[in-house]
């Protein structure tokens, strides 16, 4: 690693690049990069909608929203998993080493992209907020492949810098508790993790297990009582 320094022409026009402080040489498994570090302020995210959206991580999906929107997981991982392993099994580094890194771009990219647009489209974000590494330890690679983590961080700075709320709600009991009257009649525990579509036993509400949990998760981020949804929540589809 080595500091970079580069004489500037103080009479040529401004650039992006006009406030970089310093930089460094970095080496990664497909080449060598110069990193800059620059002092600026964040752009902020047009504005394309309004209203409050509630949004439950998962595996099967990646994201389920509370609009009933299910974003697909790509499942990079899968995809380039065979080469991974055979490259491991051959003790190939360099070959290892360039294909964790092109993992890692393409979840950081997919991540930038969708992150973008739930703020852009969005006035108040409500995020369920599982505890990762108890997942991490239950479902293993399809944690770190969803990168949740680094999702959830982008959507709080995102919001942060273009003037949008962003909740982290506890997940604890979303997935169980009823949107429609709050009684505690879903699936729950291990037992009840393959049941995707449930009926309330109290109220005879039909649920997608995961749709259901964005709803709640909207429902407790913005602080709204289950006899008060129906006056305040804008965005909830079955108003
Ligand atoms: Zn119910």
């Amino acid at each position: 690693m080595c500091q970079v320094s580069v004489l500037c022409d103080s009479t040529s026009k401004p650039s992006p690049l006009d406030g970089w402080k310093s930089g460094r040489i970095v080496k990664r498994a497909s080449g060598w990069y110069l990193c800059l570090c620059i002092d600026t302020q964040p752009q902020s995210i047009p504005v394309d909608g309004t209203g409050a959206i509630g949004i439950d991580p998962g595996f099967l999906h990646l994201l389920t929203l509370s609009t009933g929107e299910k974003i697909p997981h790509p499942h990079e991982l899968r995809t380039t998993a065979h080469r991974l392993a055979q490259a491991q099994r051959g003790t190939r580094r360099h070959l290892t080493a360039r294909l964790q890194e092109r993992l890692a771009n393409q979840r950081k990219d997919r991540n930038h992209k969708l992150s973008r647009r739930l703020v852009a489209g969005h006035q108040t974000l409500a995020w369920s907020k599982d505890n990762d590494k108890a997942l991490a330890r239950m479902f293993g690679k399809s944690v770190a492949s969803a990168g949740h983590a680094q999702l959830r961080g982008m959507l709080a700075y995102k919001c942060t810098a273009s003037g949008r709320q962003f909740l982290e709600v506890p997940s604890k009991n979303s997935t169980k508790t009823c949107a429609a009257c709050g009684s505690l009649s879903g699936p729950t525990g291990y037992a009840g993790l393959s049941v995707r579509q449930w009926t309330c036993a109290d109220c005879g509400s039909a649920h997608d297990r995961d749709v259901n949990a964005a709803m709640n998760t909207l429902m407790a981020g913005v602080g709204i009582t289950l006899e008060h949804r129906r006056k305040a929540v804008p965005g909830i589809p079955w108003l």
